[in-house]
């Protein structure tokens, strides 16, 4: 049953396929009618149904508990419609924009920070119209240094529509790099075909893919031969996790995850501390267990193995470090740096 080519998307498909039990189908009926549910045929091979804290289920099989809002979270954690000067961009950082295409996901993570904009009933994807709007701003923006298509899932546009706005990107001689965010290599890493990979490489810019990727369970045989026909072509790849309760929160998951990542020429890029994203509490941590995790990795794991802990601040601030801090500053102007170990050292001012 569970080895359906069909995408999951309603209470009674995560039923039948096993994945969900029966006694909670009211409720997520509820959950479904109020946030996007899919998990792709791929990810639904990976999830051991007999195991209740299986990391995959965790991320993408619905829970009753996102009927819970709290009053901190907000509709739009990050900020982006305040940033939004034309539809499909967010403008944030001077040199560099959020070009948002598609509002649809193969896969529909339970923690997304955009769960309000995405999904069938979400923003929907730009028209031809939209994109040369959007593609204008950045003409007129010579400030703007870095593309980064995200989503919504970009590499759901079709192998010739990427390939026509990477040519588009590609007469804008102020843009340098081009960065694709995507769930695509793990989620559904058939779609990274060849062709997808040309199209990728059509800007004549640096590309780079950011992967979304968040335990070490998701990196199946498919999804490193989909990396690494990304990799092989020349495309550089870096990743971005979301530090999830029940996921990757013990500092085994964030290892291996971690490791994984570096053996599979993955650079780990950024840790997010969970969004305020509404019906997430259950799945967020504490900013302290995740600095007490950082701390962990320092000295254990290997410098290009190590993300940066980062906070979106809510509102749209802009995104900080949050990681635990390893120097501090004396009244009398001498330094005491801390080791990987936690034992304390001076270091003198400059003479
Ligand atoms: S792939 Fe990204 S945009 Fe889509 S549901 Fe997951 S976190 Fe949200």
């Amino acid at each position: 049953m569970r080895n359906s080519a069909k995408t999951l998307r309603s209470a009674a498909e995560l039923i039948g396929a096993g994945l969900s039990p029966e006694r909670d189908r009211a409720a997520l009926d509820a959950v479904a009618a109020r946030y996007a549910v899919a998990i792709s045929p791929a990810l639904a091979k990976m999830i051991d149904a007999a195991d209740p804290h299986d990391p995959i289920a965790r991320q993408f099989v619905p829970d009753a508990a996102e009927l819970n809002t709290t009053a901190e979270e907000l509709a739009d954690p990050i900020g982006d419609d305040a940033h939004s000067p034309v539809p499909g961009i967010v403008h944030r950082y001077r040199d560099r924009v959020l070009l948002k295409l598609v509002h649809v996901c193969p896969v529909y993570c339970r923690y997304c920070f955009r769960r309000e904009m995405v999904g069938p009933n979400g923003r929907g994807t730009l028209t031809a119209k939209e994109i040369e709007v959007a593609l204008d701003y950045i003409r007129a923006h010579e400030e703007i240094w870095e593309v980064i298509l995200t989503g919504g899932e970009p590499l759901l546009l079709s192998p010739r529509r990427l390939r026509g706005v990477m040519k588009a990107l590609a007469e804008i001689r102020h843009v340098k790099i081009v960065r694709v965010h995507s769930r695509t290599p793990v989620v559904a890493p058939e779609r990274v075909t060849g062709e997808l990979v040309r199209a990728l490489k059509a800007s004549s810019k640096a590309v780079y893919v950011v992967a979304h990727i968040n335990h070490a369970k998701e990196m199946s045989d498919a999804v490193r031969d989909a990396c690494a026909r990304i990799v092989d072509a020349g495309v550089p790849m870096l990743s971005q996790s979301v530090l999830l309760r029940g996921v990757n929160d013990d500092a085994a998951a964030l290892e291996g995850l971690l490791r994984t990542l570096v053996e599979c020429r993955i650079k780990p890029y950024y840790l997010h501390h969970g969004d305020l994203a509404p019906g997430t509490s259950h799945l967020r941590t504490s900013l302290d267990e995740g600095q007490q995790l950082m701390r962990g990795l320092r000295g254990k794991l290997s410098g290009i193995a190590q993300p940066t802990y980062v906070l979106d601040i809510p509102g749209g601030a802009g995104k900080v470090p949050v990681g635990p801090a390893y120097l501090r500053k004396s009244e009398d102007e001498t330094y005491c740096v801390e080791d990987p170990a936690g034992q304390s050292h001076v270091y003198p001012p400059r003479a």
